[in-house]
């Protein structure tokens, strides 16, 4: 490294400031936690940190500013990213502001469009002190504790989705690297037992191009893009219908099963899905499992959005069959409102992480005894999220969490009777869990008018910052969405966004432009 420029070995003494309006007067020893000056830099940063949040963007009372990419463009575009010379932390922190300000206030009870979660104060705590702590999960040696409570963790999420001992797993980024993790175990195993190939040593053979892997239409679209990235592409993946309920057809499946085996493909995989992110449907898991042993696949049920059902008392039997996947996938920053990034991967016998085991001398040499977690994920430096559910978990207990999760189903209920009751409106699925598919239809109009009007209706509630809708298609037709994780969002809440989305229909309606009768 460099020479620090000569302001920075100024020893605090030597400062003429005082550390509140330092300028770039930090010294070397300040910057860092365990130097002089360091710990009331960190104690300073925080108390400004916290308070910088919660004036420029809890205290929000819209969801979004309204801010178009164009006037965030224009005012980033003023700002030095790498200036030439600090301004001092105080002062960065400042400029942080307008990032604040204009960011999608995820807490709000009126931003519900995506799986995207208000986190926890617990897991907000958690996250101060795993980024403090810095941790990296990739070897014990540089994450001793950590790695010992990820592993515990782990057993108990195994636990609490029925696994037995054999169980293991480790925490992802989330449900986009679980479902690789998932499909890449199980390319490997059947490669293995199928070809007597290890892909990892020799890549894929020939044969290859027949392997499919299976879903349903709602699934995920990270499974095609596994499939891509795993040498397959993304025509390996074979979709299967789905029935009114959005859940996978077993009809349909056995025949795709029957088609691909007259076709001389080779399905490997079965993926179903806990929680389609559309509707949250959840399918037939006991059968698909039951299908899975029958035709030697690899069950891999992605959770990512319905994993936290496990912890309810009332809702959990939605999850039957899923202690019999191979693999599954769970993220703790949707419905265990945990802040991102925060997954899981947990696989039913741990022994299948042999087909991926690999060696680093500097990390894991082979025979070394430690408890060296960067074999069982596909990263190596690795953030320690495990602490945020355990802190979470901890606080608030699996009935607290399962009361959470209960009252936004009770919800996502009621705003569907509402929506029922109301001629404007058409519900397009009973939700399952906390997921409303809806359009705003007054009256009979083209598909195409009806993709046009809802879809202005949602981009106009985002600029004056009203609400935070999501759309989505549903039979090639737009339609919107309310995802509604939070659980301070309350049926008047929602009832005053119907209203808005009626009004602005009601205008809107009147300025469609003539691109159809
Ligand atoms: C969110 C989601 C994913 C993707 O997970 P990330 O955490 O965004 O990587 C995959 N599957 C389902 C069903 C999801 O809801």
């Amino acid at each position: 490294m460099n020479e620090p420029p000569e302001h920075c070995s100024k020893s605090p003494s030597e400062s003429t400031e005082s550390a509140d309006d330092a300028g770039s007067d930090e010294t070397t020893e300040s910057l860092f936690l365990g130097g002089e000056g360091g710990e009331n830099a960190y104690r300073t940063a925080m108390e400004r940190t916290t308070d910088a949040v919660l004036d420029a963007f809890v205290e929000n009372a819209d969801p979004y500013s309204g801010a178009s990419p164009e006037a965030l463009r224009e005012e980033f575009s003023e700002m030095e990213m790498i200036p030439e010379t600090g301004e001092g932390l105080a002062s960065a922190l400042e400029s942080a502001e307008p990032v604040l300000r204009n960011s999608v206030g995820v807490s709000n009870p009126r931003c519900l469009a995506h799986l995207h979660c208000p986190p926890m104060v617990s897991g907000l705590a958690a996250e101060a002190m795993l980024s403090a702590t810095n941790q990296s999960m990739d070897s014990w040696d540089q994450s001793p504790a950590a790695t010992l409570l990820e592993i515990r963790m782990v057993e108990e999420l195994c636990d609490l989705f029925g696994y037995d001992d054999s169980g293991d797993g480790v925490f992802t980024s989330g449900g986009t690297q679980s479902n690789f993790m998932g499909l890449l175990l199980a390319r490997e195993r059947f490669a293995t037992e199928r070809f007597g190939t290890d892909v990892t040593q020799s890549g894929l053979p020939h044969r290859a191009k027949a392997m499919r892997i299976l879903c349903s239409e709602e699934a995920h679209f990270t499974a095609e893009q596994a499939a891509a990235h795993l040498g397959l592409g993304e025509n390996a993946v074979v979709t299967v219908e789905s029935n009114d309920d959005r859940e996978m057809c077993l009809d349909a499946l056995d025949r795709t099963l029957a088609e691909l085996d007259e076709r001389e493909l080779l399905p490997f995989a079965l993926v179903g899905t806990a929680g389609t992110t559309d509707f949250g449907s959840i399918d037939p898991l006991d059968e698909l499992a039951e299908r899975a042993e029958e035709h030697n696949l690899w069950f891999h049920v992605d959770a990512a959005y319905g994993g936290a059902l496990a912890l309810s008392d009332r809702h959990r039997e939605l999850l039957s069959g899923i202690e019999r996947a191979d693999s599954l996938a769970v993220d703790f920053h949707k419905l265990f409102y945990q802040p991102i990034s925060c997954g899981a991967f947990l696989l039913r016998d741990g022994s299948q992480y042999e087909h991926i085991a690999r060696n680093a001398s500097y990390l894991n040499p082979k025979g070394a005894s430690a408890p060296n977690l960067v074999a069982k994920s596909v990263q190596t430096t690795r953030r320690f999220n495990a602490l945020k559910p355990f802190v979470s978990f901890r606080a608030l207990g699996r009935d607290g969490f399962g009361a959470l999760v209960d009252a936004t189903i009770a919800l996502a209920d009621d705003v569907a009777e509402l929506l029922a009751a109301n001629s404007s409106f058409e519900l397009v699925a009973e939700p399952t869990i906390n997921a409303v598919v809806f359009r705003y239809r007054p009256h009979r109009m083209s598909d195409e008018r009806l993709s046009w009007l809802n879809e202005a209706i949602r981009e106009s509630l985002l600029r004056e910052g009203d609400a935070v809708v999501a759309r989505t298609e549903v039979d090639g037709v737009t339609a919107l969405k309310f995802t509604l994780l939070n659980p301070r969002t309350t049926l008047a809440d929602v009832a005053d966004i119907l209203d808005a989305i009626q009004r602005r229909g009601g205008s809107l309606s009147t300025v469609f432009p003539e691109v159809s009768r």
